[in-house]
């Protein structure tokens, strides 16, 4: 893959859509980033080219074998074979970071990246691919986002955007956030 262009289709990566949209985060060389729901490696192979180290977590065996893959070959990348529910498991692991970025289709999610929050740095950025219809397949997306805006408020998260994936990803909105400075 190095030295080659590869195209980063939005369909395939919510944050390649992200960056479609226009509203994708800037990524330096000197970033850390914890990535949860890694999943076989698509969208971490992508940050990998643009970031320093990405802690990437992951539950299920069968992606994990192919991230082990993509790690052979991006060795900034830092593969976790855990649950992002219980964060304790893997923090000796994982230094504080400059993004926090979640893409797990779990009912909780917002539960799970708030349990991570204390990885990221004061100022440092997160972003969670919401999955509506994973945190409940009759309540409107509207209103599912709006909630966890709220809880995302209420934990001291700030600065929060929100962008609709629906032209890529039906029902899936980006919430990008802050962590205030201390
Ligand atoms: N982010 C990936 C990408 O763009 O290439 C796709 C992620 S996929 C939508 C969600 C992934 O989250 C799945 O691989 C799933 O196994 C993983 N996952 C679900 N619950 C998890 C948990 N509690 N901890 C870690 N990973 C989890």
């Amino acid at each position: 893959m190095a030295g080659s262009l590869r195209i980063w289709p939005p369909e395939r990566s919510k944050l390649a859509a992200l960056y479609y949209l226009g509203s994708g985060p800037e990524i330096c060389a000197s970033d850390q980033i914890l990535y949860l729901g890694a999943a076989s490696g698509t969208t971490v192979s992508f940050i990998a080219d643009y970031a320093g180290v990405i802690y990437a977590v992951e539950i299920a065996p069968e992606p994990l074998v192919m991230l082990l893959e993509v790690c052979n070959i991006k060795k900034n990348i830092i593969p976790i074979p855990a649950d992002a529910a219980l964060p304790l498991t893997y923090a000796p692991l994982v230094s504080r970071v400059d993004l926090l970025y979640q893409d797990i289709a779990q009912k909780e999610q917002v539960k799970i990246v708030l349990k991570n929050l204390f990885f990221l740095k004061p100022g440092g950025s997160l972003i969670l691919m919401l999955k509506t219809r994973s945190v409940a397949s009759q309540q409107e997306p509207e209103e599912i986002c709006s909630n966890a805006v709220s809880e995302l408020l209420n934990a001291g998260l700030a600065e929060i955007k929100v962008t609709w994936l629906n032209k890529y990803h039906r029902d899936h909105a980006a919430i990008i956030c802050k962590k205030l400075e201390k």
